[in-house]
């Protein structure tokens, strides 16, 4: 399970690794967050309501969910078992909470913290990306201080300071998490 503050640089680590051949099974996860732009439903989540996430709550249909960030997101049973039963590597991105929640669940798991150099460079690449207004920006930024302050709390943390080295660190954690959950 992988976790990082916003704007850490999750989805280029994870693009890092599929160039290289690196096979990553991502369940995609429901969220009440409205679209960035050229997001698609179904492809970086399934976007949906409170009101249908509230259902699915109700429905059981979550392995853990939280409020991230003023939006909730949740993991789907139905896709999680899916990426599970073709038996590679399946990669979650959670937050603190949700690793916390899954840690109590009786998957096997190991978690990794994907940290960015120093607040100074979250900071940067944050506006650098231009998705999001400054106080969803400033938002976000006070909840990586308190997401960086839970990292001694993951199995593993990757400063992503260079994104090849990361890259690199993230296969070889990869590699020992699979001989330590004795999946092959
Ligand atoms: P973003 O809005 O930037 O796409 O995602 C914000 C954060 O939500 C991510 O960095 C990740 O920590 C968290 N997140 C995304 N999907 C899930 C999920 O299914 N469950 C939980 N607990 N957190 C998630």
């Amino acid at each position: 399970m992988l976790s990082a503050p916003s704007g850490a640089g999750k989805n280029a680590l994870l693009s890092a690794l599929a160039k290289e051949g690196v096979k990553l099974l991502h369940p995609i996860s429901v969220t009440t967050r409205a679209p960035r732009e050229g997001e698609l439903d179904g492809r970086e989540y399934y976007f949906r309501t409170p009101e249908a996430f509230d259902s699915l709550v109700a429905e059981g249909a979550f392995v853990e969910w939280a409020e991230v960030h003023g939006n909730r997101y949740g993991t789907l049973r139905a896709e999680l078992d899916r990426c599970l039963a073709t038996g590679g590597d399946v990669v979650l991105e959670l937050d603190v909470q949700g690793m916390r929640n899954l840690r109590r669940t009786d998957l096997p798991v190991m978690s990794v913290f994907l940290a960015p150099p120093s607040m100074e460079v979250l900071e940067q690449r944050l506006r650098a990306r231009g998705t999001e207004d400054d106080a969803t920006i400033d938002l976000r930024l006070r909840n990586a201080a308190e997401e960086m302050a839970a990292r001694h709390e993951f199995d593993h943390v990757i400063v992503n300071d260079e994104l090849d080295r990361a890259a690199h660190e993230m296969r070889v954690f990869l590699d020992a998490a699979r001989a330590d959950l004795n999946v092959e």
